[in-house]
C-alpha cells in the first residue's frame, strides 16, 4: 500500500477559544490542500461548552451558569450536539485531505471509518470498546468517546474526545439538553451512561493511548503518520469572524415564528418571519444538533428561500436540494419541510387562539396524519396535565385527579376540561403516560391535549410519536426539572418543586375546544347492555350493570371523568380505588338539560345502577348543564 504522510503532534492544554483558533487553522490548511495529507492534533481543554457547527447556544447550553463559571463557549467546526470540554478528556482534531482519499464516503461512512478505527486502537490496549453508530464509542454500553465530523469536497475534520475523569455535574449544569441522548430507556442516571477510564481504574499514559490511536487510524486511512519537533497546527492565523459565535435565538421572540422538529439525525430549529400581508417569506433560519455538508448548507438554504411568495414555496424548497450537493446524517429535505411548515402555521395559529407570536411559539403540535391544530383542539376528548404542576403540598400531587379546590392553575385546567367535556388525566410518571397514551390508543382516541415542558416533549417525543395520537401539547412555565437538573426524579414520579400551567394560553386554546355535548359519552343502549362486558364483572358489579343498562337511555355526560377509568358501553361507571370524599359519586346528566341523576360510589368501586322507577333529581348544576 502507498503511504501518505501524516503529522501528529500534541499541543497541550488551552482555553476552548485558543483550540478552536487551532482546530480553524489547521481544517483550513486541509482544504487548501497543504501537505501533509493528514494531520492529528491531540490536546486538552479547559472547562469549554463546545457546540456543534449548527447549534445555537440558547437551545444546547445553560449559557448563564457558562458565564458565571467562567467556561468558554465555542462553536465546534465538526456537526454534532454541544458536549463539555475539560482537562479530563483527551481530544483530538485529525484533518485529512480527500484528494485520492475516500472521496465516496459520505459523513455516516466516515463516522463509522473514523470512530471504529478509534475502538479498535483503545481494544488494542484491552479496553473492550466498540464503535456505536452514528458517533460514539461505548464500553458496554456506556460511552466512552465520541467523534464529529466535518466535510468538504477537499477535506474532512474529525474531532473527538476520549473521557479519561468525569466531571458529570459540570456537565449537566453547563449543557441544557445533556441527557437528550443519554438515557433512551427511561430513568438511568447520567453518570451511568458514560465509562470514563479512570472510573474503571485503567490508567495509561497520554503518549500510549495517542499511539494506538495513531496506529489504528494510520491503517484505515494508508497513512504513516510522523511527530515534528513542533507541536504546532502549521502556518495561518485564524479569522476572527469564523470564531465568534453567531447571533443566539431568543426562543421567546415574538418576531419569529419559531418551531423544532424532532428528527432521527438531531433536533431541527426553524424560524421565519413573513411579510405584514403573510403570503411571503422574508426569511427563514435553521439550526440544530446535526451532522450535514457542507457546512454553509443551512445558511445557502436560508438564502435560497429567503423573499419567497408563499404560492411559490413548494417549487423553491424542491428546487434547492435538486441543485445542491450535500449530505445529511439521518435528517431528509422532508424533516426539513415539515419543521418550515410548523413554523408557517404558527401565524394561523396566533389568529384562531388569538394569541401572542411568544405564545404560539410555546405550543407542540404532535399531529402525525398533518391534522390542523384548530380540529386537534375541537376534537380532543382528553387532557393531559403533569404533575410537577400541582403544588408539593397538594395530597393530589402524586395521583391521578384534582377536586379543583382552587389553589392552583391544575385545579382551573380540570375546570376548563369538565366544561367542554373532556376527560382529564394528571400524568404522574413517565411510565404512566406510556400507559395512559397506550389506553387512549387502544379506545380510539381521536386527539388530546395536553401540558409538559419542551425539553420533555424534545426528549420523549417517540412515546408520543408511538402513541399516533393528534396531540397539541402546551409548554409549562417556572422551575422545571431541567432547569434544576432533577430529570430523574421527574420521570420517577419525585420531583418536589412546582411547575406552571400557562393558564392565559390554556384558556384561549380551550375556547376552541368541542362543546360538552359533542364529549357526551355514549354508556347506555336501549335493551340489555352487552352480555361480555357484564361477564367482566362479579357479584353487585355485575347486577348493577345489568339494572343500570335497563333504565338509562340515550347519552349521558361523566361528569369529573379524572375519577373514572373504566366505561363499558350500556352497563355503567367503575370508580377510581382512591377518589377524593368529594368525588364518591357520579352525576349521570341527561343530555340536553334531562334530569340529572347522582349515584353513589359502592364499596367495590364501582358505580351502583341507576334507580328503577324514574331517576332522582337532585338541583341541577347549571355548571355544567344549564336548563
Ligand atoms: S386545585 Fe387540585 S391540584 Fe391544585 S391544589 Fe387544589 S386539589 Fe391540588
Ligand atoms: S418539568 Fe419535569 S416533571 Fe414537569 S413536565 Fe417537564 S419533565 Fe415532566
Amino acid at each position: 500500500m502507498i503511504l501518505n504522510p501524516g503529522i501528529a503532534a500534541d499541543s497541550g492544554l488551552h482555553a476552548g477559544t485558543e483550540n478552536l483558533r487551532l482546530d480553524r487553522v489547521q481544517w483550513r490548511a486541509a482544504q487548501a490542500g497543504q501537505a501533509p495529507a493528514c494531520r492529528v492534533r491531540f490536546h486538552r481543554y479547559l472547562p469549554t461548552a463546545a457546540l456543534g457547527a449548527f447549534e445555537t447556544a440558547g437551545h444546547a447550553l445553560r449559557v448563564e451558569y457558562c458565564r458565571r463559571h467562567g467556561i468558554d463557549i465555542v462553536r465546534r467546526v465538526g456537526g454534532g450536539g454541544a458536549v463539555y470540554l475539560d482537562p479530563g478528556q483527551l481530544c483530538w482534531t485529525l484533518t485529512l485531505s480527500r484528494r485520492g482519499i475516500g472521496r465516496e464516503k459520505n459523513l455516516a461512512a466516515w463516522l463509522e471509518l473514523l470512530g471504529k478505527a478509534a475502538a479498535q486502537g483503545l481494544r488494542a490496549m484491552g479496553i473492550d470498546a466498540v464503535f456505536a453508530a452514528p458517533n460514539d464509542v461505548e464500553v458496554n454500553g456506556r460511552k466512552l468517546a465520541s467523534g464529529f465530523l466535518m466535510l468538504s469536497e477537499a477535506a474532512l475534520l474529525y474531532q473527538g474526545s476520549l473521557l479519561l475523569d468525569l466531571d458529570i455535574e459540570s456537565m449537566m449544569k453547563a449543557l441544557r439538553v445533556p441527557t437528550e441522548k443519554l438515557s433512551p430507556d427511561g430513568v438511568r442516571s447520567a453518570r451511568g451512561r458514560f465509562a470514563a477510564l479512570h472510573d474503571g481504574g485503567v490508567r495509561l499514559d497520554d503518549t500510549l493511548i495517542q499511539e494506538h490511536l495513531l496506529a489504528a487510524w494510520a491503517e484505515q486511512l494508508g497513512i504513516e503518520f510522523f511527530r515534528p519537533a513542533s507541536a504546532g497546527p502549521g502556518p495561518g492565523a485564524d479569522d476572527p469572524a469564523e470564531t465568534s459565535l453567531v447571533a443566539d435565538w431568543d426562543e421567546e421572540d415574538a418576531a419569529w415564528h419559531q418551531t423544532f422538529v424532532k428528527t432521527p439525525g438531531g433536533v431541527l430549529h426553524v424560524r421565519l418571519q413573513l411579510n405584514p400581508a403573510g403570503d411571503v417569506l422574508e426569511r427563514a433560519e435553521f439550526a440544530g444538533n446535526l451532522h450535514l455538508a457542507p457546512g454553509n448548507l443551512l445558511s445557502m438554504l436560508s438564502a435560497w428561500l429567503s423573499k419567497t411568495p408563499l404560492a411559490r414555496l413548494d417549487g423553491r424548497f424542491e428546487e434547492f436540494f435538486h441543485t445542491h450537493r450535500y449530505d445529511m446524517l439521518a435528517i431528509t429535505p422532508a424533516d426539513i419541510r415539515r419543521g418550515l411548515d410548523l413554523a408557517l402555521d404558527r401565524r394561523a395559529q396566533e389568529r384562531r387562539f388569538s394569541l401572542s407570536g411568544g405564545q404560539a411559539n410555546s405550543l407542540m403540535v404532535h399531529a402525525p396524519s398533518g391534522k390542523a391544530v384548530e380540529e386537534i383542539v375541537r376534537e380532543a376528548s382528553v387532557m393531559l396535565v403533569p404533575y410537577c404542576a400541582k403544588p408539593a403540598w397538594c395530597k393530589w400531587r402524586h395521583r391521578d385527579g384534582c377536586p379543583e379546590c382552587g389553589r392552583c392553575e391544575v385545579g382551573e385546567a380540570y375546570r376548563l376540561a369538565r366544561e367542554h367535556g373532556m376527560r382529564v388525566v394528571t400524568i404522574t410518571n413517565f411510565e404512566h403516560l406510556q400507559r395512559t397514551l397506550a389506553a387512549l390508543r387502544e379506545a380510539g382516541t381521536g386527539a388530546y391535549v395536553g401540558m409538559c415542558c419542551r425539553n420533555f416533549y424534545l426528549k420523549r417525543e417517540y412515546a408520543f410519536r408511538e402513541a399516533s395520537i393528534p396531540a397539541l401539547l402546551m409548554d409549562i412555565t417556572g422551575s422545571n426539572c431541567y432547569e434544576l437538573q432533577q430529570e430523574d426524579l421527574a420521570y420517577a414520579g419525585r420531583f418536589q418543586v412546582q411547575a406552571h400551567l400557562d393558564l392565559d394560553v390554556l384558556r384561549r386554546v380551550m375556547a376552541r375546544a368541542g362543546s360538552a355535548e359533542s364529549r357526551s359519552v355514549s354508556v347506555a343502549t336501549r335493551g340489555k347492555p352487552d352480555a361480555g362486558a357484564i361477564e367482566k364483572r362479579e357479584g353487585a358489579a355485575a347486577e348493577g350493570i345489568a339494572e343500570h343498562g335497563a333504565e338509562v337511555r340515550g347519552p349521558v355526560v361523566v361528569e369529573r371523568v379524572q375519577q373514572v377509568f373504566d366505561v363499558h358501553p350500556g352497563c355503567g361507571v367503575a370508580l377510581d380505588a382512591e377518589p377524593a370524599a368529594e368525588e364518591e359519586r357520579v352525576r349521570i346528566l341527561g343530555a340536553g338539560g334531562k334530569t340529572p341523576e347522582i349515584i353513589d360510589r359502592t364499596a367495590d368501586a364501582h358505580v351502583g345502577a341507576a334507580r328503577r322507577g324514574g331517576l332522582q333529581a337532585p338541583a341541577l348544576d347549571a355548571e355544567i348543564n344549564p336548563a
